[in-house]
């Protein structure tokens, strides 16, 4: 049997555990904020240490689900789940279910979708169960955002090169991505097809040897990915990559990548302004799985729609980077305060 348990924090919309023991589920849903909408954002699967890391990790990335939401001009706030568990150990069709059953009992004020350890497969299963779950590929509509994420991150790094280098377009620069996985090996295609050089990093050898003989790349070790003598240093592998080592080792001008929490402490923005580098936000250039996946809620998915969507993206980070120089502040605060610009024209409007 289902039971729930909602919990009071500070600064949330709503918060609530749910365990099912004969299921084997244990299951934390956030809403951090729901002014533009019901919050939308994935579920993430994950073996986490005890209760608390898993409260803070729903409610860190709840959060940014506002931020990223808010930004991507998708009518969603900031959701977010994590199952207690071993994805490739614990997970069962019962337990999926039984998460879509703690969804439903949100009664529409969270949207789920994919996160680390979900896939298209179990997203189908809750959408047996409920209408709340998007993420998956029907008659042509939606599907894996790996491949959109990817455009999205392109178009980011286009804007960025445009900004600061007033170059057209990518041809004859180097990017060095750290992780060439999903959205990884993508971003190095386009890359490659419009002409720019690459460096690999990745700790998974078959991804280096493609990325060798398909585009030409140049592979490093991960611990140099980033003081790898280029234009550009993209991560798309885990979060950290810009932290107290790698920033003084970072020879690239522009860091615009894929990853979540790219920067290890909040003092890394301002640090790379001070560099002369420029940040391309996280949460805004990587945008573009979860507008597929509002898109697909709201009914509005057609191709033409995304890549319209996917490259507003680099115009809204063209936006973050002119207001950043003439702020004299750094391009992650500006983003903030732009998607708090936005949230708080949709109190007004409420
Ligand atoms: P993925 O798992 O397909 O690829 C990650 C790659 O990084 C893999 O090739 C892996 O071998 C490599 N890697 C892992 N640890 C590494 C390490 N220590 N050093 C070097 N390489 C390492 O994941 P993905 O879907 O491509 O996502 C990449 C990043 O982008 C993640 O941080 C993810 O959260 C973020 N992101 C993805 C999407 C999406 O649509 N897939 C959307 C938004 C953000």
């Amino acid at each position: 049997m289902l039971k729930h348990r909602e919990l009071a924090v500070s600064g949330w919309r709503k918060i609530v555990q749910f365990e099912d023991t004969d299921a084997g589920l244990n299951a934390i849903i956030a809403v951090h904020d729901a002014t533009l909408g019901p919050g939308c954002g994935g579920c993430r699967i994950y073996p986490y240490a005890d209760f608390e890391a898993g409260l803070e990790d729903v409610k860190r990335l709840s959060r940014g689900m506002t931020f990223k939401n808010a930004l991507g001009g998708i009518p969603f706030g900031g959701g977010k789940a994590v199952i207690f568990a071993d994805p490739k150990k614990d997970k069962t069709d019962e337990m999926i279910r039984a998460f879509a059953g703690a969804v439903e009992f949100m009664d529409g004020l969270y949207y789920t979708a994919e996160d680390s350890g979900v896939t298209e497969h179990d997203i189908e299963v809750i959408q047996s169960i409920t209408k709340y779950a998007a993420g998956i590929g029907k008659n042509g509509v939606g599907g894996n955002p790996s491949p959109f994420t990817a455009r999205g991150v392109w178009r980011g790094m286009q804007a960025a090169a445009r900004h600061h280098f007033g170059v057209a377009s990518l041809d004859g620069l180097k990017v060095s991505i750290l992780g060439v996985g999903a959205v990884g090996m993508e971003l190095a295609r386009l890359i490659h097809e419009e002409g720019g050089k690459l460096v690999v990093a990745d700790v998974f050898e078959p991804a280096l040897e493609k990325a060798k003989a398909e585009f030409g790349a140049e592979v490093v070790s991960p611990e140099d990915a980033a003081a790898a003598d280029v234009d550009i240093f993209s991560p798309c592998a885990l979060g950290g990559a810009i932290n107290e080592n790698t920033i003084n080792r970072l020879q690239a001008k522009i860091v615009a990548g894929a990853a979540n929490n790219q920067l290890r402490t909040p003092e890394m923005d301002a640090a790379l302004r001070e560099r002369g580098v420029l940040y391309a936000p996280d949460y805004v250039i990587n945008g573009a799985g979860v507008i597929s996946v509002g898109l697909e809620i709201t009914g509005q998915w057609t191709s033409e729609e995304l890549n319209a969507r996917i490259d507003n993206i680099g115009d809204t980070l063209t936006e973050i980077f002119r207001r950043a120089e003439d702020a004299g502040a750094a391009t992650g605060e500006i983003a903030d305060t732009m998607a708090l610009e936005v949230i708080n024209k949709g109190k007004e409007l409420a």
